[in-house]
């Protein structure tokens, strides 16, 4: 497995700032100061990890490789936790939290965003394998719908289009995607408009991207329909399943009584389709405030997670801004992360552990 960079390059690089820490970060695994820093300070307390999708080639051209690691990938993984690590559940960890009980060293929770399909046929029979537990977030106006996220909507419009000028939507930008750079920008831009429309809005810049774009092929159904919801809960008990809005707003954008109605009715859909309250909540794009925070405590969640590796879970951490790690294909990352070194030590000598 390539261990030098970064494996998941999409559309847009991360920035260099990101690139030059991360480097750093590595150099501390590879010196072999992480393990003697975790050695020493034998740190307790969970890091909790963050998949979206995991791909098969036949589908991963629709997917945006930042959101994705290969079925491969993700297998090796799941066994260098099960031999190395104590993987835990969502539940198991907030148990610890509410009885004040120190959590074991090097505990792993794994948890997956947006509910992709993938995680019931390729994701679940690999932790059913390992006897792993995870946490799958779903955003219930998708499932509803079966439809595929806009970011990989956006990523194969661009990926497999035949035209190559695009004005963006609702601004007055034109690009030509032959220029790498004028790509990734467009790029950019669009994600950035995406990013804080609401679903209306959403859908237009989607239709209108497309429709310039004339990408060669639709992207295929992505998204968990409620039955394979279903089969997931049925099969693979050790899959709970949590939520992630209705429409995968981000929240600190939205008004009092809209933050409201994306929360509600996700409860509301997710115990009508599967008679059971879920217990756990995922900001989208980990973006939360105090207000926020408060509506999804009094909506009834038992804790929510973020998508800042902050530091390690401990009995002390807030139990509604509970800190996750964004995986990357990286066998070398995960090392790196699991030592129990992280973010505590990257944070002492960086002055943080993330970009
Ligand atoms: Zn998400």
């Amino acid at each position: 497995m390539q261990q030098d960079d970064f494996p998941k390059p999409g559309l847009s690089r991360p920035t260099l700032k990101r690139r030059v820490l991360h480097r750093a970060q590595q150099a501390l695994y590879l010196s072999g100061l992480a393990s003697l820093y975790a050695k020493l300070s034998r740190p307790n307390g969970a890091l909790i990890l963050m998949y979206h999708s995991v791909v098969d080639k036949e589908i991963s051209v629709f997917i945006d490789p930042n959101n994705s690691v290969t079925v491969e990938q993700f297998s090796s993984q799941m066994q260098f936790l099960k031999q190395h690590c104590n993987v835990i559940s969502l539940a198991k960890m907030l148990a610890h939290i509410q009885e004040n009980k120190p959590l074991p060293e090097r505990s792993v929770v794994i948890t997956f965003d947006d509910g992709y399909r993938d995680n019931l046929t390729l994701a679940a029979p690999l932790l059913e394998k390992y006897q792993l537990p995870a946490t799958l977030f779903l955003c219930t106006g998708y499932v509803e719908r079966a439809e595929t996220q806009w970011i990989d909507q956006l990523y194969t419009a661009f990926q497999l289009r035949t035209q190559h000028d695009l004005k963006t939507p609702f601004g007055d930008r034109q690009f030509n995607l032959l220029s790498k750079t004028e790509m990734q920008q467009a790029h950019r831009e669009t994600v950035q408009q995406l990013l804080t429309a609401g679903l209306d809005k959403r859908t237009e810049i989607l239709r209108q991207i497309k429709t310039q774009l004339q990408p060669k092929q639709e992207t295929p159904r992505l998204t968990l329909n409620w039955d394979e919801v279903r089969q997931l809960k049925d099969n693979f008990p050790q899959f709970e399943l949590g939520l992630h809005t209705r429409d995968h707003m981000d929240l600190a954008m939205l008004n009092q009584a809209d933050i409201e109605t994306e929360i509600k009715r996700c409860q509301l859909d997710y115990e009508q389709e599967l008679s059971a309250k879920a217990r756990f909540f995922s900001y989208p794009y980990g973006r939360n405030n105090e207000m926020i925070r408060a509506k999804v405590k009094a909506a009834g969640f038992d804790g929510a997670v973020i998508t800042q590796p902050t530091a390690l879970v401990k009995t002390t951490t807030d139990r509604f801004t509970l800190p996750r790690l964004e995986t990357s294909a990286s066998m070398l990352d995960l090392r790196l992360w699991t030592t129990g070194a992280f973010p505590a030590l990257s944070k002492n000598i960086f002055g943080r552990a993330y970009e």
